[in-house]
């Protein structure tokens, strides 16, 4: 595992205009809503690797991977279990809601504040975005044993992770 930690926050415009790929961990500890969501004796990582560029629109924008494999608990029979998150996402960096409206549909949103971008919060945000909602074994890994009618275990879509934008869409109503 990598010693290199990645940042907390970054000026995303500089990484950009120089190309900067950052590769690293992050601690599941040092994010609080994760680890506060899935039980904070979580002392796994995340490893991430990052690639600021601008495209031919003169876009900002980081293209991300993520993976990491978290110890969850299961709902079932509260036993834990590995639940393994490999992720791939590509966001356009904006300072103003307007440019986050007029963004291209391939990217999501990523809000830079003052020109910083809270880098931690959203790897944080994709690792929250890819839990699912109820965590349990697979139906044969599981100890509890319950008719498969009974259960429902299709995974449901969670919303966007983006509640800085939503905040700010919300102040401007
Ligand atoms: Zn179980």
């Amino acid at each position: 595992m990598s010693e290199k930690f990645i940042p907390e926050h970054i000026d995303p415009f500089r990484y950009a205009e120089q190309s900067l790929r950052l590769s690293g961990a992050v601690k599941i500890a040092d994010m609080h809503r994760l680890s506060t969501t899935i039980g904070s004796t979580n002392d796994d990582t995340v490893a991430v690797d990052l690639e600021f560029g601008v495209d031919e629109q003169g876009m900002t924008f980081l293209k991300g991977h993520l993976k990491t494999q978290l110890t969850l608990e299961c709902q079932r029979c509260m036993e834990p279990f590995v639940y393994e998150i490999i992720s791939n996402f590509v966001l356009g960096i904006v300072s103003t809601l307007d440019e986050a409206n007029a963004l291209p549909e391939h990217y999501e949103p990523a809000l830079a504040k003052d020109g910083s971008l809270a880098l931690r919060e959203l790897i944080e945000d994709e690792i929250i975005l890819n839990l699912p909602i109820i965590p349990r074994h697979e139906p044969e890994d599981c100890k509890v044993k319950l008719p498969l009618a009974d259960v429902e275990w299709e995974s449901e879509k969670r919303e966007s992770p983006f509640h800085v934008l939503q905040s700010l869409k919300d102040k401007q109503k």
